[in-house]
């Protein structure tokens, strides 16, 4: 850390917190008034910028800049920013792993020192996206019953009331109760995890017989045994020892079985030491589906993933600086707030914020506990992992102010859903969003973090809440020691960035300000194909009846009259069904959106509990999931008492990770994709994620809707869409009395009850002391140890990319382009999933035909997602997408006219068959290119394809620089051109001459073989993106650095 020649040391200071001396740059000291009229997330721009000024990466005049941000932020001015951290999941992470192998290589090859490449500040890596939801409910199709996966009776016992349990007995009347046993035992759980699907049991000796006494049963030691009990001796705990001992049923430690401790029968025979049991559904008295799916389902995905495992492993021993979270353990935005984030660094006595980058754009989530950080791409997140600043436009910042009280029925989802609309409307791309406002005082920290988790949602690059008394709360309530809290709020005070929500003189100046009025936000869901077309539960019934008849696009699917009755019948499970328009085939519980918010998450669970007490259902062809973000959602469902309600309702637990919010949904039950594709329905998928756009979900769900956890189950229950709440009842009761949404829906105030009892932080102390400790699995791989990374090279899913293979240590500088082709010719809003897909491979692909000819079947073909190590499979994949609009070919896919022929192939045998005839290509595109996630791929594909330039009438923030980090050229056509406006079919050849005198924001002519000529912007929006340019990329700019 800096000392006195520091060109800001006037601004050191010391804080004595807890008799403990702290460091920290006082930017009160630098007795500026405009200090403190900035926003909050701009002074943490600012502190960045004084304590890494070195007049070199980050200069004294960036530090003036950013405190004029009033002048400034509206007129294009760049500054650096030295984020504190990085994190990554492993579908960016691997290639990012690989690029650092990669260039360890290309630094000895160039004679340098490959050490030198190593992550310098912290990267932590959370393995969360490779799982899949191969196995659910609705495909344990073996079972007899919906609940049970394995053979025996379904049962008619109340899952609640202890039945009799006979141990040692085959066809056993097993009781969902630790308390009765025939033979003389006790049953316990000795070793259960919660992100693991067995449980190993071994017996109690009738010694530990169960009490139900109130005191804390301390035993002789002077340690309660109960993990979580703090209690003394004797000492009543009445808030504490219910929700803690309960518990019991999941620690290591010894279980004393308090009453009601546990639905699974524990079944471990006498003799019979290491025999696993398997929890019971407590309704079947058979196997729980959900112990069946997740266990499956891990086994799958170590089985596809095992070489990427490995190298990841390999890369968490040879790179300094870089945590792995091991598969299994949660989903990376979750694992970060509950876990990771720091809030304040305390590096060697020195306090400075936390802030960061990720490689996913949703690490804007963290935004909620006050740290500022936003998604990048895999190659700047690497720049940042090599010591480099970021380079960004000094943002506008949009004061969102929340004010106003949320209707009871209402959610937080709702909420982000209704914000997001709002903020797309007023567009606030490239922007920052900062929330004030006195609702923000009332808005949970879990709520705010939902609400910054859709930030790429409404395109803002962050939407961030200061730091105030919920957040210090917050970060005591997830187990954050004391010493560590009582820093960090010492810090925030003396440094201003910390504030009081309800009180308007702390609020800083903002560029434009907007508001919500909490009272007005409505039940909502979004959809059918995008995270902003809010619809209001009360017209989805309509808005789908529209959506099919309206022609195709973002609300339509032009299904002629004569088909919008279609039904197909089909039989599951022996039983005849129908499939119609509308009707949900998929609801998951999903995404850390929510499932890192306890009280929708909670919600969710009380509404499965009064459906099923009210004699409600989801039918069992409808593939319903829950995948939690952490293992502390199964300890407070669990322990809150509605695990087996959502079970009973299909909502087991498959997996820890992103499943379907990442469209790893896996397949639907044969008899349903059948249906789906014989009649060409619109089945919908629900789902409590962030993004629907068409074929993410499933390729077969073409609506997909966003909603609440509490939506997806009340829609799993209705099993349609297409219902209006108020008026269309769900079912009937045993009475034969309908039931209506209304009747089951808990009130805010009875989940606030259910989480304030259960939310403790010993849950997050349980999960989050052994999180890096991995499973069996896991530890059980062996990885190389080497310097330099062993490739394989029979490995399919592990390979040394290209990039480096013929580089040199000088500069090549600016590259041209000469009578290219369009290898494209691309219409509004292509994402980059339709760039670089993230789904499953199919069998008629170019990735495929590459695979098959390394001896794969499809079943071993895994993702694009899981295949990003290597770059064969990705350059094959890239605009491999199904839904991809290509105006030079007729029918969506990925395919394209191969212009000199005229023939219509596969858009990489086009751009290797351009290659072979040593022709350039580009990309002609509409609006938004490259909005959706943050994806390298969608900038190294089109790079191995050929592609020099993409022309495009606007770029996604995030594609953008990463199009210049490949050393492609980003150009963007003058405001009111359009390849139409202009008379560009895409069969003709562009030349662009790029001069040596290229500066930020010029503009460039475009030649067209026609004779046509028109000028466009060159997006090289700072001088180091020229720099990375010459170079032929950010990362051969850093090696040429390294040497
Ligand atoms: S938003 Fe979805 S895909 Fe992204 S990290 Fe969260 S769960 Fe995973």
């Amino acid at each position: 850390m800096p000392g006195e020649s520091h060109p800001y040391s006037e601004c050191i200071d010391r804080l004595q917190v807890n008799g403990k001396d702290y460091n920290f740059y006082n930017l009160t000291k630098l007795q500026d008034s405009r200090y403190e009229k900035l926003p909050y997330s701009v002074r943490v721009l600012l502190e960045s910028a004084v304590r890494n000024c070195d007049n070199f990466l980050v200069q004294v005049e960036d530090v003036k800049k950013i405190l004029d941000w009033e002048l400034n932020q509206s007129n294009s001015t760049e500054v650096p920013f030295k984020p504190s951290r990085v994190i990554l999941q492993d579908f960016t992470g691997v290639p990012a792993v690989v690029d650092f192998a990669a260039m360890r290589d290309a630094v000895k090859n160039l004679g340098g020192d490959p050490e030198k490449i190593n992550p310098v500040c912290p990267a932590d890596l959370v393995i969360d996206h490779s799982v899949q939801v191969d196995v659910a409910r609705s495909l344990l199709s073996s079972a007899p019953n919906p609940g049970g996966g394995r053979s025996g009776k379904a049962s008619s016992v109340s899952p609640f009331k202890p039945q009799t349990f006979t141990a040692g007995n085959s066809s056993p009347k097993l009781a969902p109760s630790y308390n009765n046993s025939s033979n003389g035992h006790q049953w316990r759980q000795s070793s259960i995890d919660p992100t693991q699907s067995r449980i190993r049991l071994r017996p109690h000796s009738k010694r530990s017989r169960p009490t139900k006494s109130p005191l804390c049963e301390r035993n002789s030691s002077s340690k309660c045994e109960k993990q979580f009990c703090n209690s003394s001796v004797g000492q009543t705990a009445p808030e504490l020892i219910p929700a803690v001992h309960n518990l019991s049923r999941f620690p290591r430690a010894p279980c004393k079985g308090a009453a009601g401790c546990c639905r699974e029968a524990c079944c471990r025979l006498p003799g019979n030491e290491n025999k696993v049991c398997d929890p019971l559904c407590p309704f079947h008295m058979k196997i729980s589906v959900g112990a069946e799916a997740l266990e499956q389902n891990q086994n799958m995905e170590f089985e596809r993933n095992k070489e990427r495992f490995n190298f990841l492993k390999w890369g968490a021993k040879a790179l300094k600086n870089m945590l792995i979270v091991p598969p299994g353990s949660g989903i990376v935005h979750q694992v970060n707030l509950e876990y990771l984030a720091r809030l304040v660094f305390c590096d060697d006595g020195w306090l400075y914020p936390d802030s960061l980058v990720g490689t996913d754009s949703h690490t804007t989530m963290i935004n909620g506990l006050g740290v500022v950080g936003w998604g990048v791409g895999g190659i700047e997140a690497e720049a940042v992992m090599l010591g480099q600043a970021i380079s960004m436009v000094l943002p506008e910042v949009i004061g969102y102010r929340i004010h106003g009280v949320l209707d009871p029925k209402t959610t937080s989802t709702d909420v982000v859903l209704t914000i997001t609309k709002h903020l797309r409307q007023i567009g606030v791309v490239g922007k920052f969003v900062e929330f004030f406002g006195p609702g923000v005082a009332d808005l949970s920290l879990a709520d705010r973090a939902t609400i910054s988790n859709m930030c790429p949602e409404y395109g803002a690059t962050v939407g961030y809440f200061p730091p105030d008394a919920a957040t210090i709360s917050y970060l005591t309530q997830t187990g954050r020691s004391t010493d560590r809290v009582a820093y960090i709020e010492a810090y925030l005070k003396a440094n201003r960035l910390y504030r009081d929500f309800t009180d308007a003189s702390e609020d800083p100046v903002f560029s434009k300000i907007v508001e919500l009025d909490l009272s007005t936000v409505v039940a909502c869901c979004s959809g059918p194909k995008r995270p902003h077309d809010k619809v209001p539960v009360s017209d989805m019934m309509a808005d789908f009846k529209s959506c099919l008849n309206n022609k195709v696009g973002f609300k339509g699917f032009a299904i002629p009259a004569d088909k919008q009755s279609t039904v197909l019948p089909f039989v599951y499970e022996g039983q005849e069904y129908t499939l119609t328009h509308g009707d949900v085939v998929i609801a998951a519980i999903t995404s850390c959106t929510n499932t890192s918010n306890p009280s929708v998450m909670l919600g969710a669970g009380l509404l499965a509990k009064n459906a099923v007490e009210n004699g409600l259902g989801v039918k069992p062809y409808i593939k319903t999931s829950l995948s939690p973000g952490s293992g502390v959602v199964t300890y407070y469902l669990n322990e809150s008492g509605v695990t087996p309600y959502m079970e009973k309702l299909g909502f087991d637990i498959v997996g820890y990770g992103c499943m379907t919010c990442i469209g790893n949904s896996g397949p639907l039950p044969e008899p349903v994709s059948e249906a789906i594709e014989k009649g060409d329905l619109v089945t919908c998928g629900v789902l409590s994620g962030n993004r629907n756009f068409e074929g993410r979900i499933h390729p077969l769900t073409r609506a997909n809707y966003l909603a609440s956890p509490l939506l997806v189950v009340a829609y799993a229950l209705a099993g349609t869409v297409s219902i209006d709440f108020e008026t269309m009842p769900l079912g009937n009761n045993a009475e034969g009395k309908p039931v209506y949404l209304r009747d089951i829906w808990p009130t805010r105030a009875e989940i606030q009850e259910v989480e304030k009892r259960v939310i403790v932080p010993a849950l997050y102390n349980k999960v989050y002391g052994s999180i890096t400790d991995g499973n069996e699995k896991w530890n059980s791989l062996a990885a190389p140890t080497s310097q330099l990374y062993p490739w394989d090279s029979e490995s399919t899913y592990i390979k040394s990319p290209p990039f480096f293979h013929n580089m040199t240590r000088e500069v090549p500088g600016y590259r041209q382009v000469e009578n290219a082709f369009a290898l494209l010719n691309l219409g509004d809003s292509v994402t980059t999933d339709h760039i670089s897909p993230a789904g499953s491979i199919a069998r008629t692909s170019a990735a495929a035909r590459y695979l098959a000819g390394r001896g794969l079947t499809p079943k071993d073909f895994n993702s694009y997602g899981a295949r990003r190590g290597n770059d064969d499979v990705m350059a094959r994949g890239t605009f491999a997408n199904i839904r991809l609009v290509n105006k030079l070919v007729s029918r969506a896919g990925p395919r394209t006219l191969h212009i000199p022929s005229g023939e219509e192939m596969d858009v990489f045998d086009a751009a290797d068959r351009y290659k072979s005839e040593d022709h350039q290509v580009i990309i002609l595109a509409g609006k938004e290119y490259g909005s959706g996630s943050s994806r390298d791929w969608a900038a190294k594909g089109p790079y191995l394809l050929g592609v020099r330039a993409v022309i495009a009438e606007s770029y996604e923030r995030i594609h953008r620089s990463n199009l210049v980090g490949m050393g492609l050229i980003p150009l963007q056509y003058q405001r009111g051109d359009t390849a139409e406006s202009l008379g560009l079919t895409g069969k003709e050849k562009f030349t662009i001459t790029v001069p040596s005198d290229l500066s930020t924001g010029q503009l460039l002519t475009v030649k067209v073989s026609t004779g046509k000529e028109f000028q466009a912007l060159a997006r090289f929006d700072t001088e180091v993106e020229l720099e990375y340019f010459k170079n032929g990329g950010i990362l051969n700019y850093m090696i040429r650095k390294m040497l």
